[in-house]
C-alpha cells in the first residue's frame, strides 16, 4: 500500500485528493495547519489508513515512517487569505516548499507540487501553454501568492536537476465544487453563497474578464495521473471552457432561480483580464481531459448543498 502524505490536506482540493487517495488503497497522512483548511472537510475520512497531523509547513517537517508521495498543496490560494496573510503566503511557498522538497528527499519520494495559472499573471498569450513565461508584478498585491508560487517551481526544478528528486508540477487553473468555503471569496462560492441568500451578486470591474472553471473531481483526476507519470515539467490541469465573469453569474443566478441582482463594484489590482489553460500537454502525456461542464459542475454544487438546481 503506498503511503501519500497531502500537505494542505485539510482544504478544499486537498481534502478530495486526499479522499481520492484513500480510494485507490493509499495510506493517507494529512498535514494542515488549519489556517483557510478545516477538520470538517475530512471528519468523513474515517478510515485505518487516514491519519491527521496538526502542523505547519514552514516549521520543518519530520516524518517517521516511510513515503512514496509528497504532494505539497499547502498554500493561502484565494486572493482574500493571501491578501491578508502576506507574508505567510510568501513563507508557505517558500520554507514551506523546501521543507516538503527535503522531506521528499530524505524518504526518496515523488514530489509533486501544487502549482497555478498565477504564474501566467495578467496573460499577453492566450490561451496559456507551458511554455509561456508569465506577466506578474512582483510587487503588486498578488504577488505575495503569484512569485511564491514561480519560487516554488524554481526550487522544485533545482531540487530535480540538481538533487535528482523526482518532481512534479501541476499548473492548478481555477477549480470549484463541493466544499468551498462559504467565505472563501473567490467567484464561484460568493456567487452561490449571494444568490442563494438572495443577496445581490458582486461583479469586480464590468464582468468581462474571463475565467475557465474546471469542476474538482475532473482536476484531482488529472493530478494523481501527472503524480503517478513519470513527468517532471510543468503541466496544465484545468477546464479549457472559457466564460466572462458576467456569464459565471448569470448561470448562477438561473441554476438558482434567485432573484438575486447584480451590483458592480471595483476591479482588485492586478486583476488577469483572461485565462484559459491549454491543455495540450495534459492530452498528450496523460490521456486527461476534462469531462464536467460548467452547468453541469454548479448543479454538482448546488445539489451538495442541498439546494435542488433550478429547472431554468
Ligand atoms: N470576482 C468577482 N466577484 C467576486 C469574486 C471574484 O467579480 O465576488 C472576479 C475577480 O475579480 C476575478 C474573477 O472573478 O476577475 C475570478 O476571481 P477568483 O477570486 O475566483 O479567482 P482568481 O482571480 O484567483 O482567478
Amino acid at each position: 500500500m503506498p503511503t501519500s502524505l497531502v500537505t494542505g490536506g485539510a482544504g478544499f482540493l486537498g481534502s478530495h485528493l486526499c479522499e481520492a487517495l484513500l480510494g485507490k488503497g493509499h495510506r493517507v497522512l494529512c498535514l494542515d495547519n488549519l489556517e483557510t483548511g478545516s477538520l470538517a472537510n475530512i471528519e468523513h475520512l474515517r478510515d485505518d489508513g487516514f491519519v491527521f497531523l496538526h502542523h505547519d509547513v514552514s516549521e520543518a517537517i519530520r516524518i517517521d515512517e516511510s513515503l512514496d508521495f509528497v504532494y505539497h498543496l499547502a498554500a493561502l490560494a484565494s486572493p482574500i487569505d493571501y491578501l491578508r496573510l502576506p507574508l505567510h503566503s510568501l513563507k508557505t511557498g517558500s520554507y514551506g516548499t523546501h521543507h516538503a522538497l527535503g522531506l521528499a528527499k530524505w524518504k526518496r519520494a515523488r514530489f509533486f507540487l501544487a502549482s497555478t495559472s498565477e504564474v501566467y499573471g495578467d496573460p499577453e498569450v492566450h490561451p496559456q501553454p507551458e511554455t509561456y513565461w508569465g506577466n506578474v508584478n512582483p510587487i503588486g498585491p498578488r504577488g505575495v501568492y503569484d512569485e511564491a508560487k514561480r519560487y516554488a517551481e524554481a526550487l522544485t526544478m533545482a531540487y530535480h536537476r540538481q538533487q535528482g528528486v523526482d518532481t512534479a508540477v501541476v499548473r492548478i487553473f481555477n477549480t470549484y465544487g463541493p466544499r468551498m468555503r462559504e467565505n472563501d471569496g473567490r467567484a464561484v462560492p460568493n456567487f452561490v453563497g449571494q444568490a442563494l441568500a438572495e443577496k445581490p451578486i458582486t461583479i469586480y470591474g464590468d464582468g468581462s474578464q474571463t475565467r475557465s472553471f474546471c469542476y474538482v473531481d475532473d482536476l484531482i483526476r488529472g493530478l494523481i495521473l501527472l503524480a503517478e507519470s513519470g513527468e517532471h515539467l510543468p503541466v496544465n490541469i484545468g477546464n479549457p471552457g472559457e466564460f466572462t465573469i458576467l456569464e459565471l453569474a448569470e448561470n448562477v443566478i438561473r441554476l438558482t432561480g434567485s432573484s438575486s441582482q447584480i451590483v458592480y463594484e471595483a476591479l482588485p489590482v492586478d486583476d488577469p483580464q483572461v485565462r484559459q489553460p491549454d491543455i495540450t500537454r495534459a492530452r498528450q502525456l496523460l490521456g486527461w481531459e476534462p469531462e464536467i461542464a460548467l452547468d453541469e459542475g454548479l448543479r454538482r454544487t448546488l445539489a451538495s448543498l442541498g439546494r435542488d438546481p433550478a429547472r431554468a
